[in-house]
């Protein structure tokens, strides 16, 4: 990348934080406050959201709610509204909502796999085959990895196996590929081998990447990840999501600081900063804690101060 002559490329961003996020969080937020949430999201220039999961509402209490509150999204028509389904009766729920994706997720981890999902990888790859004959022609299909750069309990994940899982899914027709950092372990150089292998395996196959800011590089393999061109990412906003391995670890990277940082690297995102920065105070107040976004804090690097506002700071 040439980053002093602006490409203005698109690069697509896809919001979680109404699903990665929310789902960690253990009081009930309301479904119309999620709704809401969502809205002002679409409302702000974001118009791809995995909004939701289909998965047990013994399992995730938080999401138990996807059906009504995709109901109550008044922008959806705006938007490409994407759900997380574990398997068939995931799928018929979802599909019921009327999502335009579904997205399947199976670990590249068989010990991780186990945890999660209660499975072998291979069992896993069997309820996706099941998922794909209900959605194909109906909604779009999206196969996520789950930690694809690196498994808490195996460390590196050899690049064989997420290719195992991802052959899976490009023979069963998944149009799109997410390659997700649960556990926010991914580097540049594990980034790298993963997505030159799928190249040269699926070329032509959309990658998308989904980095967790665990340990604090999560931006930093973004830009690893344009270099690849790579031109879709995954966030949460303000940052939301933890991870259940690393007690008071941050989440998923941050949408408003990733728009931040994408359209300072002379990329287009078709989203309003300074809209995107209001909704991540918006959830913050909602979840009622403070939150790692860092652009909703210090505003935009432009932002125009007033000389008696509050935000004008010195130092
Ligand atoms: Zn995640």
């Amino acid at each position: 990348m040439d980053y002093a002559n602006p490409s203005h490329e698109r690069v697509t961003i896809i919001e979680v934080g109404t699903r990665d996020g929310f789902q960690s969080e253990k009081t009930f937020i309301p479904t119309a406050i999620k709704a809401e949430i969502v809205d002002a999201l679409i409302a702000a220039g974001i118009r791809d959201l995995e909004a939701t999961s289909f998965v047990s509402p013994r399992a995730v209490p938080q999401l138990a709610d996807a059906h009504e509150m995709l109901a109550l999204v008044k922008r959806r028509a705006q938007a490409h509204i994407a759900a997380l389904v574990p398997n068939a009766r995931g799928a018929e729920r979802a599909l019921g909502a009327g999502v335009d994706e579904v997205v399947c997720f199976v670990s590249a981890s068989e010990t991780h796999n186990k945890a999660n999902l209660n499975n072998t990888v291979d069992g896993s790859l069997a309820a996706v085959r099941e998922v794909a004959d209900i959605a194909r022609g109906k909604a779009e299909l999206r196969g996520a990895v789950a930690c694809a750069f690196g498994c808490p309990f195996e460390g590196d994940v050899p690049v064989a196996a997420a290719m195992r899982v991802i052959d899976t899914y490009a023979a069963l027709g998944f149009t799109q590929l997410t390659l997700g950092d649960t556990t926010g372990m991914a580097t540049p150089p594990t980034v790298t081998r993963l997505v030159r292998a799928i190249e040269r395996a699926h070329p032509g196959l959309p990658v998308t990447l989904h980095f967790h800011n665990t340990r604090g590089i999560g931006l930093a393999n973004v830009m690893v990840g344009l270099d690849l061109g790579i031109r879709r990412y995954e966030a949460s906003i303000a940052g939301l999501g933890g991870c259940p391995f690393a007690p008071g670890a941050t989440g998923n990277i941050c949408t408003e600081d990733l728009v931040y940082l994408l359209e300072e690297s002379g990329f287009d995102t078709g989203v309003d900063l300074e809209a995107l920065a209001a909704v991540a105070r918006r959830v913050e107040a909602v979840i009622g804690r403070p939150l790692a976004g860092q652009v909703m804090k210090a505003g935009p690097r432009l932002r125009k101060y007033s000389l008696d506002g509050a935000a004008c700071a010195v130092g």
